[in-house]
This record gives C-alpha cells, sequence and structure tokens, in this order.
C-alpha cells in the first residue's frame, strides 16, 4: 500500500539503521526513476479465451523488513493460484490473469502504466484469425494486499492483542466513487459468498472504501475490489497494524493465526474466480 514514512516505530527509511545484515541486503534495492518490470501469467479460457478476471498482488514493499505481509502475503496468495490453475485438469471457461505488480508503494506506477498501456487492447484478436487475444476483455479486477494481521485496535496503552482478534476477517473492498462502482459492489459479494462457501476459519465483510492499492488505477475500466486484512481507511488508517512499513514486518512477527487468515483469503479468491471463470475438471 502507498503511504508516507508513519514515522512509528523504529526507523523504517535509514537502510544503516537495520542491524541485520541479511535483511540490509535485501532492502539494498535502490528505487530508480525508470522502467521497472512486472510479471504475469494467464490462464487462458477454452470457451471464452476474450474475457477475463485479472487476480493480482503487488511485488514490492517497503520499511526494512522482509515485507512480509505488505505484500509477501498477497504475492504468495497469487502464485498459490496461479500453480492450482496451472494444472491442465483444471479448465476455465473465460481466462484469468495473474498479476504481480511493481511500484505499488511509490503510487501505484505499476498497475497505472499496464492499465495505460493495455486499455485500449481489450478483446482483440492478434493476429487476425489466431484465435489469440494478447489482452482479454477485462471482466472484474480482484487486488489483494496485506492479509496477516487482524489484531483488533490498539490497546489504551498502546499495546496490541498478541493474536487475532475473535472478530477477525477478510475485509472485501469496492470504491463507491468507482465510475463502474455498482458492478464492483456486486462483484464484492460474490466473493462474501465464496468465502462463507469455501473458507474454512474467517468470515468475509464487504466495505465501501477500497484505497491506496492496485485496484484503484482500475475501477474506472472493470468492477474492481481489493481483499485485506482490514479496512485500509479506517483501519489500517488508524494503526492496527503496527508492522505495517516498518521493520518488523518479518515472517517471525506472524503466528499460525495470522497465516491462517491469509489461506482463508485464497480460499476465498480461488473459490470466487473459480467460479465465475467457470471452472471444471477433465477426467
Ligand atoms: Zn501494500
Amino acid at each position: 500500500m502507498t503511504s508516507a514514512t508513519t514515522g512509528r516505530g523504529p526507523d523504517n527509511t535509514n537502510l544503516a539503521a537495520q542491524p541485520d545484515a541479511a535483511l540490509r541486503e535485501l532492502n539494498a534495492q535502490s528505487v530508480p526513476p525508470g522502467p521497472r518490470q512486472e510479471v504475469y501469467c494467464t490462464k487462458v479460457g477454452t470457451g471464452h479465451p476474450e474475457e477475463m478476471y485479472i487476480v493480482g498482488a503487488h511485488m514490492d514493499g517497503r520499511g526494512l523488513g522482509e515485507a512480509a505481509d505488505d505484500n509477501g502475503s498477497g504475492t504468495a496468495l497469487v502464485m498459490e493460484l496461479a500453480r492450482i490453475f496451472s494444472d491442465p485438469a483444471v479448465q476455465t471457461d473465460r481466462s484469468i490473469r495473474f498479476v504481480l505488480w511493481n511500484n505499488e508503494e511509490g503510487g501505484l506506477a505499476g498497475s497505472r502504466a499496464y492499465v495505460d498501456q493495455r486499455v485500449s487492447l481489450q478483446g482483440k484478436e492478434e493476429p487476425a484469425g489466431s484465435g489469440r487475444y494478447p489482452e482479454p476483455k477485462w471482466l472484474g479486477m480482484i487486488q489483494h494486499d496485506m492479509l496477516l494481521w487482524d489484531h483488533g485496535m490498539p490497546r489504551a496503552d498502546g499495546s496490541y492483542n498478541p493474536e487475532q482478534r475473535s472478530e477477525a476477517d477478510v475485509n472485501i473492498e469496492f470504491q463507491t466513487n468507482a465510475k463502474l462502482a455498482d458492478e464492483a459492489m456486486k462483484l464484492a459479494f460474490r466473493f462474501r459468498d465464496a468465502n462463507e462457501k469455501y473458507a474454512t476459519d474467517y468470515p468475509a465483510a464487504v466495505g465501501h472504501h477500497m484505497t491506496n492499492t492496485d485496484s484503484t488505477p482500475f475501477m474506472d475500466h472493470v468492477a474492481s475490489i481489493s481483499l485485506r486484512e482490514n479496512e485500509r481507511g479506517m483501519q489500517i488508517g488508524a494503526g492496527w497494524n503496527p508492522h505495517y512499513h516498518q521493520p518488523t514486518d518479518l515472517y517471525s512477527s506472524y503466528s499460525d493465526k495470522d497465516f491462517r487468515l491469509g489461506l482463508n483469503a485464497a480460499q476465498t479468491t480461488l473459490g470466487g474466480v473459480a467460479q465465475l471463470a467457470g471452472v471444471s475438471l477433465k477426467d
């Protein structure tokens, strides 16, 4: 997610202040202006290859830790779903594209570039008569950004509940100000239904203030939602996650219950997008 440096916690901008040599090395890459790389792969639909759902997460991070939650969690979800759908026995009627965006933290630069460069290519067969569609028509965009931590608001003394709160949930947000807000709202509730049916531990809640992630550049072109551990504007914005953009965003900072919330987000999107894309299993 994008944000100015929060100023909370230990120094999250001074590389020399990171005492762990391995983490210094991990965070040594500079952020130059100029072109950056992104990656995607596509499950080509058998009935409608010319239409697709987009399942995304950003792969860049900040804070001088491991960016485990923001956004290793979303990246892992996208890669795991791509692995499942890549099985030749799994067929889908419509296409699904799995995308890892770059430069989200610097202002959604990767997803904006994708929209700018590819919005006009949608649904065009290239070359003509080939049956190939480099950019299938967008049917929905589902973004994943921070999926592990839902411990509730900080206590009066500034400390945090050490485990997931009993009300922990997956937050599915759309944006009321989007041109396609009604379509996005419907998409959000389809994913909430999928959560009820396929997620094993944690429920989902729908909210209407999707913000600060890579679904934003898409939201006037296609129904767009984000899945998160908390509501971005209200809860993460109010300091519910003490590891957000901090050197403590490390895999060792999260428990099995935290990772299980991420698993439930994966189950939600797997079930939701499989239904929407028309999945079937070959004998
Ligand atoms: Zn993020």
